[in-house]
């Protein structure tokens, strides 16, 4: 969840100006401990485990082309906060973020300097009692020591949880949206099944999409295969496995209309995704707000004939082909490594 609209995310160009470069990311990491929530050692020790995971995700997603560092800040330095956990709300769905990080903020020794990092990520002790939802705060906050980039809350049920984090870190850092539906309210109701951490945080398919890592910069121009009206009625493009790190093409993109993207990639059940291998096509529509749908699952294409679309509230369709606004995607042939597809214009 993104709480502050202001540097507003976006699934296009030009990006939202955000806190750095994709490139680099410095963190502070500050734990924060309450009187009826205490934060423990044990809470310490998986927080360490849990920002090691953070640094290996996003190096693997950036393909190496972002470097993490990060501050976990000693157990003696946590923020004893002045009120109880209960008082913000933690224990509800929506805790007040703000007051969170005003108070933790300003009552945070300024030893610590957090201001010389490009944000902070307060982290709460781990209880399954307390049920609020991670939150990420994408503008800047002016605190005693300086001026802090920006911020996300976790913690709770979903304490020392490096997806968690790294999804609201998404919001703060990358400028990117959340990919699930809430439009019907008030339930959850994705377009993308579980494909993006920027989706579900809890999902099976947290591998980012190639989307998303050419917003950031994180394809080389040659991995990004262009179909254009001047591209040959019929071609044919050999397409990597997301997942794995070298330099062959990685997407198909085709523009639809203004603002609307169709793309192709091959997922692989390797690296974080647990997957059935397909090569996924979806829609990426950038006049969307977060929250709203914005990418749209429109196959998992496959050679494996008895397989059977996937049982979810949005249903994506199996086959080995699909035809969409006039333009058609077969999959030719698949191995271990990655897929031949044929895209053929109207
Ligand atoms: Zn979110």
């Amino acid at each position: 969840m993104d709480l502050s609209q202001t540097r507003t995310a976006s699934l296009g160009f030009p990006r939202p100006t955000t806190i750095g470069s994709y490139s680099s990311l410095n963190i502070a990491v500050l734990p924060l401990t309450f009187t009826d929530l205490p934060y423990r050692e044990s809470d310490h020790a998986a927080l360490h485990d849990a920002m090691r995971e953070f640094k290996k995700y996003f190096e693997a997603m950036s393909y190496g082309r972002t470097i993490i560092s990060y501050q976990v800040v000693a157990l003696a330095d946590a923020v004893v906060m002045p009120v109880t956990a209960r008082t913000y709300g933690a224990f509800g769905e929506d805790i007040d973020l703000e007051r969170v990080m005003r108070d933790s903020l300003s009552t945070a020794s300024s030893s610590l300097k957090l201001a010389s990092y490009d944000m902070v990520a307060l982290e709460m002790a781990r209880s399954d009692s307390v049920r609020f939802w991670p939150v990420a705060y994408t503008n800047s906050i002016e605190t005693p020591n300086g001026r802090v980039g920006g911020a996300v809350l976790a913690g709770g049920w979903q304490g020392a949880n490096w997806r968690a984090i790294a999804h609201e870190v998404g919001h703060v850092w990358l400028g990117l949206e959340d990919l699930y539906d809430m439009t019907p309210p008030p339930q959850y109701d994705g377009t993308f099944w579980e494909y993006d951490l920027m989706n579900s945080f809890r999902g099976s398919a947290p591998e980012l999409t190639t989307w998303h890592r050419f917003l950031l910069g994180w394809l080389d121009d040659s991995q990004v295969r262009c179909i254009a009206a001047t591209t040959p009625r019929k071609t044919t493009h050999y397409l990597s496995a997301v997942t794995d790190r070298n330099s062959f093409p990685k997407m198909v993109a085709k523009v639809l209309s203004p603002g609307r993207t169709l793309v192709v990639e091959s997922r692989r059940s390797r690296g974080y995704d647990k997957v059935n291998d397909s090569v996924l096509v979806y829609v990426v529509d950038s006049t969307r707000r977060s929250g709203d749908g914005p990418i749209e699952a429109k196959a998992e294409l496959t050679l494996n004939k008895g397989r059977k679309p996937r049982q979810d509230r949005y249903l994506i369709p199996v086959g080995s082909s699909i035809r969409i606004e006039g333009a058609t995607i077969r999959l030719v042939s698949s191995s271990k490594w990655g897929d031949l597809v044929e895209v053929t214009q109207r």
